[in-house]
């Protein structure tokens, strides 16, 4: 055993990159049971983890579990759709449990405005509770912010923000917090999945359609994490049409109030060919024999250059399917301002360069942590310096 670490600890010098127990060679995405809401961890081939949103208020058990039984042990980055407690509501407890080394990559809002900073020193709900955990790690996502993991190894996995604050192709101006979710593309190899919280595509209700002016920034994926858990204002055709996935995964709960998955939204996903996969039996439709499976936990699995991916569910079910033949074109990072992290097995690509508020006389590399502090409305960017106004110091490059 002790030589096997020896070993272990010498391979490991030499090559200048960290092994982890849960790291098993392949790209593992796990749709985690969490209830009504949404938490999926990526896993990279070399074992760098990734949390998607992180669980339910009130059901943190639930994450925290599976994740200990996973063996993971640290966050690299957690990446937040948007902050519904649905969405980040174990966020103190999840990141406690299990420390985040990187960066917590998010829309860069304060929401609810009134309850930060909390009144009276009480801690004011679940966006104090993620901004507090999270810290000085906390980074302004922007459209184009690109995650690369496994950087030094032939089959790198990229993560791509696509979409965020109602921005697609087109910018549809909206305050409702669904419609602002973050977009999140996965990328390896031939490989595709894409994670975008509770964005809607109808302009119903108070929604609007945001899923049309994204999902040409998409193109075709292999995997969807469906929109809004399947709710009746999500996943319109024109977004199903271009995203073309193989199988979408619905994460729901016993929640009654909601309703999900509906039928409408599972008839549109069937009329395109759409296998499903739940976490749950939901609250809405039931389940269609031969589309629509309820598995509890969900895990992709992709191994480097296959040419097809594996869903496991109820344990030890699995399905095998093809992908699109080719690799997704859109994905491919822009022209990008590269930031190394420590160890060289990860890096951050950000556009733009530069970031300031309108109303400030410093700029910041859009990195820095400050610039999360700007308001949207203030907020402007670019690849070269700002005239009339000095570089902020505390700024990393
Ligand atoms: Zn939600
Ligand atoms: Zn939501």
């Amino acid at each position: 055993m002790k030589r096997r670490l020896l070993i272990l600890c010498l391979f490991s010098l030499c090559c200048a990159l960290p092994v982890f127990a849960q790291g098993n060679g392949n790209l593992q995405i796990h749709f985690m049971n969490v209830g009504q809401g949404d938490g999926a961890v990526l896993i990279s081939p070399r074992g760098e983890v990734v949390l998607f949103d992180n669980g339910v208020r009130s059901l943190c058990h639930l994450p925290i579990s599976y994740l200990q039984d996973l063996g993971v042990e640290k966050i690299d980055y957690h990446i937040t759709s948007h902050y519904h407690d649905d969405h980040i509501g174990c966020a103190q407890e999840v990141l406690t449990e299990f420390p985040l080394r990187r960066l917590a990559i998010d829309r860069g809002f304060i929401y609810p405005s009134t309850n930060y900073p909390p009144k009276n020193n009480k801690p004011g709900g679940t966006f104090w509770k993620y901004t507090n955990v999270v810290g000085s790690k906390r980074t302004k996502a922007t459209q184009g912010m690109t995650v690369t993991l496994d950087t030094a190894t032939t089959n790198p996995v990229r993560i791509k923000i696509v979409a965020l604050n109602g921005n697609g192709k087109v910018k549809v101006t909206t305050a409702n917090e669904n419609d602002l979710s973050l977009v999140a593309m996965v990328s390896f190899a031939e490989f595709d999945a894409v994670i975008g919280g509770d964005l809607s595509g109808f302009p119903l209700s108070h929604y609007k359609d945001i899923e049309t002016s994204v999902a040409p920034l998409v193109g075709q994926v292999e995997v969807y994490k469906v929109n809004h858990h399947g709710s009746t204002y999500s996943t319109n055709n024109n977004w199903i049409e271009t995203i073309k996935p193989r199988i979408g995964v619905i994460s729901v709960g016993s929640n009654k109030k909601h309703g999900h998955p509906t039928k409408d939204s599972l008839k549109r996903l069937h009329d395109a060919g759409v296998k499903t996969y739940w976490t749950h039996s939901g609250t809405g439709a039931n389940p269609k024999a031969g589309w629509d499976k309820i598995g509890g936990n969900i895990i992709v699995e992709v191994a480097p250059n296959s040419a097809k991916f594996t869903v496991t569910y109820n344990g030890d079910n699995e399905d095998t399917y093809n992908m699109w033949p080719t690799s997704n074109p859109l994905f491919a990072p822009s022209n990008t301002l590269s930031i190394t992290t420590t160890d060289a097995s990860s890096s951050v690509a950000i556009e733009p360069k530069y970031a300031w508020s309108r109303r400030a006389r410093v700029y910041h590399y859009s990195n820095c942590i400050y610039v999360h502090n700007i308001s949207p409305k203030n907020y402007e960017s670019g690849d070269s310096e700002p005239g009339g106004r000095r570089l902020h110091k505390g700024c990393p490059k």
